[in-house]
C-alpha cells in the first residue's frame, strides 16, 4: 500500500484501496488508500509547523532549500525515470520530459530566489502620496498567506505537476500538501520519499496525500490556496464546494484545452517552418501518447495544402513505432489507465461523427513485443473535418490520447481567428508563418483567448522547442475552457500565494517595517 506523508509522518489508509497497475501489462503493482487519514489535522499541521518556518527563512534560503530539491530528485533521475515506465506507461524519453521538467523547475525556482535574496516578502510599487502632508502615503505588501498550499494535481506529469507547483508556493514561503491523481501516485510518492530521506524540507513544509482526496477540501480556510490540474468537471465539483465558497478560498484551476497550430498562409512546402510545422504537430500528437494538456488537438492548414499535409503528417506519424515503453526505438507508449483508454475510444467515436479518419486506426494498432490484449494502447490518429465551421465536436471535445484533427481554413488570418476561438479559450495555439502581418492579426484575434502563444518563424526554427514544453519562466494557464487559471510564470506566479494589502500611514513608520524582509516587485 503507497503511504501519505502528513503530520510528519508516513501512513497507510485503511481498507483494500484501489489498485494501481502497470499500462503496458495491465498488472497490478501497488495500491493506494487514504481511508481513515485525518486531513483536519494533516493541514493543520502543514499551516502551524511548516508555515511559520518558510516565513522566517529569506528567499535565498527558500532558493536553496529548492535546489536542494531539485539535486535530490537528480541524485534518484534514472529510479524515478523507471518507475515513470512502470507506473505511468513512459517511454524513456516521456519520463524524462516529466522528470528532467520537474528538476529544471525547480532549479529555476532556486535562482530566482538566490537572486531575490534576503526579503521574506514583496513590496509592491513606490509610496502614494495620500494627502497634503508628504509623511501621510499608502504601499503595497504581499505577504505570504498563513495557510496551506494544496495541490491537486492530473495523472499525466507525477514529478513535474508536483515540483512546478511546489516550488512556487514553497519560494512564497507557503507549507506544500500536494495530492496526485491517484492512477500515477506512485512516482510523485517516490519523489517525495526522496526529499523527506533527505531532510531539506523544514517540518510541515511537504505534506503528501497518496490517493482519494477524501473530505480533505471541507477542511479549508480563507488561508488556504487549491491550485487544481486536471478535468473541467472536478475543477467544477471543486469550486462548487461549500468551504471553497463560504470561506472565498483561492482556487487555481488548469483544466482541458483544445490547442490548435495554424500553418500561414505564407508558408511553402518543402520549407524549414513547414518542415517544423510537421515535425512539432506529429511530435505532440505523440509524445506522452497525446496525454499532454498542452498537445495540439486542432490543426488548421489553408485548403489549397490540406492532401498535401495529410500525406506528409501521415508519413511523420508512421515513424512513431507503438509499443512496449521498455524497447528501444518505441516513441509511444500505452495511456496511463484502463479508464483513460475507454475515454480516448469513445472520444474518437464523438469526433468522427463530423470527421473522417486520415491516418491510424481505431484501437492499439501493430505494437512493438506487446502480446494481444495486454496494456492500454491505442494507435495514433489523424482525423479531418472538411467543415471545420459546423464541425463542433472537434472544437469541445478533448480526446486526451493520440489523436489530432486536421482542418482546412481559408488562408485569411479572420477564418483562422474565428476557427480558433471555437476552442472557447486554451493553454496554447501555435502560429507558424514569417508573414509579420499576419502573425500579428493572430495575436489580436486570438491572444485574449489563450495563456500563451507560440510564434515560429524562419529566424527562430532551429531553436523551437515546439508549444508543448512549459518553461517556468512563462505563464502558464488559459482562460475559459482552459480554467481561468495562471501558473508560473516567473516571479509572476507567487501572486497566488501572497496576500497584496495596502498600508497607509506615516511614511517612516512604513519604511521601517517593510525595510527588514523586503524584496521589490514592481
Ligand atoms: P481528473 O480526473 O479531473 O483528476 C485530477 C485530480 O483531481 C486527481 O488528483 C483526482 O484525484 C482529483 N480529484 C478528483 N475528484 C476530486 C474531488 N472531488 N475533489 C478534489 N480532488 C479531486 O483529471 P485527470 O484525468 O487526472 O487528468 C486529465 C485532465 O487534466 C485532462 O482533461 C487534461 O487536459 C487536464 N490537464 C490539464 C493541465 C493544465 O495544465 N491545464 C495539465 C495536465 C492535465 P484521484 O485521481 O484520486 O481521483
Amino acid at each position: 500500500m503507497l503511504k501519505s506523508y502528513i503530520n510528519g509522518t508516513w501512513v497507510a489508509g485503511e481498507g483494500e484501496g484501489t489498485p494501481l497497475m502497470n499500462p503496458t501489462t495491465g498488472v497490478e503493482f501497488a495500491r493506494a488508500s487514504t481511508q481513515g487519514l485525518d486531513f483536519s489535522s494533516a493541514l493543520q499541521y502543514a499551516r502551524e509547523k511548516g508555515g511559520p518556518a518558510l516565513r522566517a527563512m529569506t528567499f535565498a534560503e527558500r532558493g536553496a532549500m529548492l535546489q536542494k530539491m531539485a539535486e535530490s530528485l537528480h541524485a534518484r533521475r534514472e529510479e524515478l525515470l523507471a518507475l515513470g515506465t512502470q507506473s505511468c506507461g513512459n517511454t524513456r524519453g516521456d519520463a524524462k520530459f516529466d522528470v528532467d521538467g520537474g528538476i529544471s523547475t525547480l532549479s529555476a525556482y532556486a535562482r530566482m530566489g538566490e537572486e531575490l535574496g534576503d526579503g521574506k516578502f514583496f513590496v509592491d510599487g513606490d509610496p502614494i502620496r495620500l494627502s497634503r502632508s508628504p509623511r501621510f502615503v499608502g504601499r503595497h505588501v504581499q505577504l505570504p498567506l498563513t495557510g496551506a498550499a494544496i495541490h491537486i494535481n492530473a495523472y499525466n506529469f507525477p514529478v513535474w505537476g508536483f515540483a512546478e507547483k511546489a516550488a512556487v508556493s514553497l519560494l512564497a514561503g507557503v507549507p506544500v500538501v500536494t495530492k496526485p491523481a491517484t492512477s500515477t501516485a506512485a512516482l510523485t510518492v517516490r519523489a517525495v520519499e526522496c526529499l523527506v530521506e533527505d531532510g531539506i524540507l523544514p517540518d510541515g513544509a511537504i505534506s503528501l496525500i497518496a490517493g482519494s482526496p477524501g473530505d480533505l477540501l471541507n477542511h479549508c480556510t480563507g488561508q488556504d490556496v487549491v491550485a487544481f490540474t486536471g478535468s473541467a468537471s472536478t475543477a467544477a465539483r471543486i469550486r462548487a464546494t461549500p468551504s471553497v465558497l463560504e470561506k472565498s478560498v483561492r482556487v487555481n484551476v488548469e483544466a482541458d484545452s483544445l490547442n490548435a497550430a495554424v500553418l500561414g498562409p505564407d508558408i511553402k512546402p518543402g520549407s524549414p517552418v513547414w518542415d517544423l510545422f510537421l515535425a512539432e504537430v506529429a511530435r505532440d500528437m505523440t509524445q506522452k501518447a497525446g496525454q499532454k494538456c498542452t498537445a495540439i488537438r486542432r490543426i488548421f492548414v489553408p485548403e489549397e495544402h490540406l492532401e498535401t499535409i495529410k500525406v506528409a503528417l501521415a508519413d511523420e506519424m508512421d515513424r512513431n513505432a507503438v509499443g512496449n515503453p521498455e524497447v528501444r526505438g518505441v516513441r509511444v507508449g500505452p495511456l496511463a489507465s484502463a479508464p483513460q483508454l475507454e475515454d480516448v475510444q469513445k472520444g474518437i467515436i464523438e469526433l468522427l461523427t463530423c470527421c473522417e479518419l486520415v491516418h491510424g486506426v481505431q484501437g492499439p494498432g501493430e505494437l512493438r513485443e506487446i502480446t494481444e490484449g495486454q496494456g492500454y494502447f491505442h494507435a495514433p490518429v489523424l482525423l479531418c473535418a472538411l467543415d471545420p465551421h459546423a464541425a463542433t465536436a472537434v472544437h469541445e471535445r478533448e480526446v486526451f490520447g493520440p489523436v489530432s484533427t486536421l482542418m482546412p481554413y481559408s488562408g485569411e488570418a479572420q477564418d483562422a481567428i474565428d476557427l480558433v476561438r471555437k476552442g472557447e479559450g486554451g493553454l496554447v495555439t501555435s502560429v507558424y508563418s514569417n508573414d509579420r502581418d499576419f502573425a500579428e492579426a493572430m495575436m489580436f484575434g486570438i491572444g485574449p483567448f489563450h495563456g500563451r502563444l507560440n510564434f515560429a518563424s524562419a529566424k527562430v526554427a532551429e531553436h523551437s522547442m515546439g508549444p508543448g514544453t512549459v518553461l517556468p519562466s512563462l505563464a502558464h494557464g488559459g482562460p475559459g475552457r482552459a480554467g481561468g487559471g495562471e501558473e508560473l510564470g516567473g516571479l509572476r506566479g507567487l501572486s497566488l500565494y501572497l496576500q497584496r494589502t495596502a498600508i497607509q500611514g506615516d511614511d517612516p513608520m512604513l519604511t521601517q517595517m517593510i525595510t527588514s524582509g523586503t524584496s521589490q516587485n514592481s
